[in-house]
């Protein structure tokens, strides 16, 4: 497998083609971003912790019956995946209110929900990302009404997985990002990067933040708290 021309940088990552049309490499930067593009910085290390935990929680997912574009880590900061074509839907899980819920609802940060929910946003960075519903969705072709139940089904399963994992790992799930894509058969799969940068994870017995909220908020400690996360990670997988 031979690592060929760069297709695509992005704000985290950067895309390259292989020898197999079917399969690309990424590779994931240190770079990070926040507030739609507008806040920009360097995580020192955040690449390798991303690309590691992302793999290893592909991997767990895959067990537990998801599909997943995993297929195999190529070096710290690079994976090898099936290619995919992105579902331009970012598709959140929340246990707990926070963020863009707690300001747009005015919930207060902490809340803890009964039940998980999903939402939808359109993945399009000219339009900040809107938050959209199923049947705009549909009604813009982004993906068909079997998807995005089977993109819930998956998700809520995926919460469950997740949950449990951190929980063994004194961490609350509160909430996190994820992207689905179509295989060239048309079936889904879970894509892009389960991460400290899209997750909200909170130490469960000091509620302190150990994601990217401590760069979004400049909190302080953010290199600290992506190493501390991915050692509970590795003590625990
Ligand atoms: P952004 O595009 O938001 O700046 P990244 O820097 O993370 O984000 O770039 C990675 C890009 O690769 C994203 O647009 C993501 O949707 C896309 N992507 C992730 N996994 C796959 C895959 N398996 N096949 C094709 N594209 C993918
Ligand atoms: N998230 C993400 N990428 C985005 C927007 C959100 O990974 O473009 C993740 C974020 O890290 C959090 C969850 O999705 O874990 C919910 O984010 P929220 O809607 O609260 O948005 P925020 O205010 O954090 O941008």
């Amino acid at each position: 497998m031979e690592k060929r021309e760069q297709l695509y940088e992005g704000k985290a990552k950067k895309i390259f083609a292989t020898d197999d049309p079917q399969l690309l490499i990424i590779d994931y930067k240190d770079d990070a971003t926040a507030f739609n593009g507008l806040k920009k910085g360097t995580i020192t290390g955040k690449g390798i912790i991303n690309n590691k935990m992302s793999n290893s929680l592909m991997q767990m997912l895959e067990k537990a019956g998801i599909p997943t574009h995993f297929v195999r880590e190529l070096s710290d900061r690079e994976t090898l995946v099936k290619k995919v074509s992105i579902i331009p839907l970012e598709v959140i899980v929340r246990n707990i209110a926070a963020g863009s819920f707690s300001k747009r609802y005015g919930v207060g940060e902490g809340f803890r929900f009964d039940e998980p929910t999903i939402e939808f946003s359109y993945k399009n960075d000219e339009l900040g990302d809107p938050l959209i519903n199923e049947y705009h969705a549909v009604a813009m072709k982004l993906a068909a009404k079997e998807e995005i139940e089977t993109i819930k089904k998956y998700a809520l399963r995926i919460n469950e997985i997740l949950k449990a994992f951190w929980n063994e790992c004194g961490v609350t799930l509160v909430d996190f990002k994820l992207e689905f894509g179509r295989l060239s058969d048309g079936s889904i799969v879970l894509a892009d990067e389960i991460s400290p940068d899209t997750c909200r994870l909170w130490d469960s017995k000091t509620g302190e933040k150990l994601d990217k909220d401590r760069f979004r908020h400049d909190l302080g400690g953010v290199e600290d708290a992506y190493q501390e996360i991915m050692r509970r990670l590795t003590e625990n997988i």
